[in-house]
């Protein structure tokens, strides 16, 4: 049985009392008073089908741990803007997304599917108005996969601050091999008592013990993700992040002035508890799409999403746990750190490069060691540069996205590299920037 529910916008076109009891439950579940009031902008009067399974029904039936009805998909017509509200919603519900459309791809609402409800609810007036500014047939414009999921599946913010997740240290283990520079550390926690689940390219907040020196507890700091959603032991029951020392002179005392949390995070124990909030971020989300092309450049610490996206691309076991991801795309890899035993992670990397030539690509700057064409160090914008027009070519594939993680300023050097490649097809870069900006495909995350 296929039904369609609309939130919002073109509820308008529907009346309350030609529903059926059952229906306008789960319509008034999906009551418009709660929705944005802006849909009247351009972009909010983009409508996207979401294909939903497992909706409870009603208020009691949410509070039940099994959904009522398990078979059959309801259609939920959303604008733009509460798209976000109603993922949640359905998340709450019980629901499970199982595809995300723009509305014109698929047709307005009402021929999409076969048994729509024609009849639902008296919008309050906030929520009626978008409605005359928002026809069915809005302008074309495709959603990326990268958007859709942000919008979707995505789990945020499960723990808050003021009851974070107690997770144990499995594991506290050194990445920094001999002769490197500063201590990075690989460290993995328990998941497995609560409900703290995320996806690959997301982060978690950490509170560190103690207090700052007004008495007050600390304030979180957040750390990127550096395992897959199924955890280092595939057992999706944990989290694991790359945490470097930060360690500074002080600029008028010359004293070394260790970082916070991130001391107390390079020197736990397992078996340490650790306040974990999270999970946050939806920049740094891979496309679901096996066939893209993943343009990934990092700084240190800021590869920790990279290995998530690695593992679930590349790892024989990811690829078993994941049969709807068997990445068959191309995954370039740029990656700057100071010395060669400063390459986090760089077995795996190799490993990966040896096992899948075609689709796996790596490239140091390693800054100390390796001269740039000047003579200068190698910092990964001197990379950048010199494969400028390779990674142009690319990132003209619709199915391009990149991403870049790691120490803030990164993107200017990276910015005067593309400039180059794009002026040669007469292109502004800053502009073109922008543009995947808009389309999902370019993602940035540094600090
Ligand atoms: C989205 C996101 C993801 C992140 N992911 C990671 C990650 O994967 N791995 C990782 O290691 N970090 C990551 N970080 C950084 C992390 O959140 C912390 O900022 C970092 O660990 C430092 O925190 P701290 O408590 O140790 O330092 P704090 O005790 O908070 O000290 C930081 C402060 O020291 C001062 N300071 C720092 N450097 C200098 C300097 N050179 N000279 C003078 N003053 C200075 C500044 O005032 C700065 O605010 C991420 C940050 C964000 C926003």
């Amino acid at each position: 049985m296929r039904r369609v529910m609309t939130v919002g916008s073109v509820a308008l076109c529907f009346r309350r009392t030609q529903l059926g009891l059952e229906s306008q439950k789960i319509l008034d579940m999906y009551n418009p008073s709660v929705s944005g009031g802006n849909a009247s902008t351009a972009a909010g009067s983009r409508l996207f089908l979401y294909e939903v399974q497992g909706l409870r029904q009603n208020a009691e039936a949410d509070k039940s741990s099994t959904p009522i009805r398990k078979s059959g998909s309801v259609f939920i017509t959303v604008p733009y803007t509460r798209m976000n509200q109603e993922m949640q919603r359905i998340a709450r519900l019980g629901g499970k997304i199982v595809s995300i459309q723009p509305i014109e791809a698929v047709g307005t609402a009402s021929n999409a599917v076969p048994t729509p409800i024609t009849a639902p609810v008296a919008a309050p007036a906030e929520a009626v108005a978008p409605a005359q500014t928002a026809p069915t047939t809005t302008k074309k414009k495709p959603m990326t996969q990268a958007a859709a999921k942000a919008a979707s599946s995505v789990p945020v913010n499960l723990y808050k601050p003021n009851s974070p997740y107690i997770g144990k240290v499995l594991s506290n283990e050194p990445l920094v091999q001999e002769g490197g520079s500063g201590d990075v550390q690989h460290i993995t926690f328990d998941l497995s008592e609560g409900n703290l689940h995320y996806v690959e390219g997301q982060s978690i907040g950490i509170i560190p013990a103690g207090t700052d020196d007004k008495g007050k507890p600390h304030k979180l700091r957040l750390y990127s993700i550096a395992s897959t959603r199924h955890g280092d032991r595939l057992d999706d029951k944990t989290v694991s992040l790359c945490v470097r020392q930060l360690e500074y002179k002080h600029p008028e005392s010359g004293e070394t002035v260790y970082g916070t949390c991130s001391t107390y995070l390079c020197n736990i124990e397992p078996g340490d508890d650790v306040k974990i909030t999270g999970p946050v971020g939806k920049e740094m989300l891979l496309p679901d799409d096996p066939e893209a092309t993943i343009i990934m450049l990092a700084t240190g610490t800021g590869i920790a999403p990279f290995r998530a996206y690695l593992w679930r691309m590349f790892m024989e076991a990811e690829r078993q746990a994941n049969p709807d991801y068997q990445f068959k795309g191309l995954a370039w890899l740029i990656f700057g750190v100071p010395y060669t035993p400063n390459v986090l992670y760089k077995e795996e990397f190799e490993q990966i490069g040896e096992q899948y030539p075609e689709n796996f690509k790596l490239t140091y700057a390693i800054s100390r060691e390796q001269e740039n064409a000047e003579g200068g160090r190698m910092y990964i914008q001197h990379r950048v540069a010199e494969h400028a027009d390779e990674l142009w070519d690319l990132m003209q594939k619709p199915n391009t996205h990149t991403y870049m993680c790691g120490l803030k300023g990164m993107e200017d050097g990276i910015d005067e590299g593309m400039a180059v490649a794009a002026s040669k097809h007469g292109v502004d870069w800053v502009e073109f920037r922008k543009q995947m900006k808009k389309a999902h495909r370019w993602h940035v995350e540094t600090y």
